[in-house]
């Protein structure tokens, strides 16, 4: 069984890739802003170490690695799916809100590898399972820059894995459409509008989860690389 750090644990995909995996028998850490959340689930799936993260912090994301280490003697998988969603139009100027996905899609990915590469050297081995989004393959009118963090999950992805194999693995999880609060942090109106529409047809979280503990469960030898899950159309 594995020790599974999962950054945005307190709801959507990484709470269900919790549940999903800590039934499974593995050994999950949990990080996010709402540690209360964090608590509930943790009794929840039967007492699984957590602790407040904020991914854009470089600083923070190494200690909650290294405390994961400490906790449990090694980190064997990090799930970097903390993500934030806040849409509009390129002309609406949201500098914020670019930058703010920008810290927290890309740094927040980029903050993870640099605090875990170093311990699954060390350990010789470890799988990172980046979470990018459909998004990273098409871009839709309000999600420019989204998108653009999710392309660039993707790229980091592909080059992490083209220089650190064979021992490391690496998986880009594709979501489509899926229930949780991810669009609760948009803040323009038209693009709340278009989402409410384009999100008519979601799937569950734990359909994600449960494409995450397919990749982690392959044989040490088998990388899989990419998976995209979408509502049936
Ligand atoms: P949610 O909004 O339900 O979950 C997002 C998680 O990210 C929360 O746990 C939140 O926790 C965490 N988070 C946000 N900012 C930070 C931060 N600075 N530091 C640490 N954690 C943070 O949305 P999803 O579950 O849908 O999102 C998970 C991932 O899936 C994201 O990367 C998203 O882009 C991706 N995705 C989702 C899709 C969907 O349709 N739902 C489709 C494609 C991709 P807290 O606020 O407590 O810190």
């Amino acid at each position: 069984m594995s020790v599974v750090v999962i950054t945005g644990a307190s709801s959507g995909i990484g709470w269900a890739t919790a549940e999903v995996l800590a039934d499974a028998g593995h050994r999950v850490v949990l990080g996010a802003r709402r540690v209360e959340r964090l608590a509930e689930l943790s009794e929840k799936i039967g007492g699984a170490s957590y602790r407040r993260l904020d991914v854009t912090d470089s600083a923070d994301v190494q200690s909650f690695v290294d405390w994961a280490v400490a906790e449990h003697g090694r980190v064997d998988v990090i799930v970097n799916n903390a993500g934030v969603m806040p849409l509009s139009a390129l002309e609406r100027l949201k500098l914020d809100e670019w930058n703010r996905m920008i810290d927290v899609n890309i740094r927040g990915v980029l903050h993870g590898i640099a605090a875990g590469l170093p311990v699954m050297r060390r350990q010789g081995g470890g799988h990172f399972v980046n979470v990018a989004s459909i998004g990273a393959h098409e871009v839709v009118p309000t999600a420019a820059v989204y998108c653009a963090t999710k392309y660039a999950v993707w790229a980091l992805s592909e080059g992490l894995r083209q220089e650190t194999g064979p021992d490391i693995r690496v998986t880009t999880i594709s979501p489509g459409v899926t229930e949780s609060e991810l669009a609760d942090t948009i803040t323009d109106a038209d693009a709340a509008a278009g989402m409410r529409t384009y999100r008519a047809t979601t799937i569950p979280a734990t359909a994600i989860a449960r494409a995450i503990a397919y990749a982690i469960e392959q044989p040490a030898e088998v990388d899989v690389n990419e998976i995209i899950v979408r509502p049936a159309a």
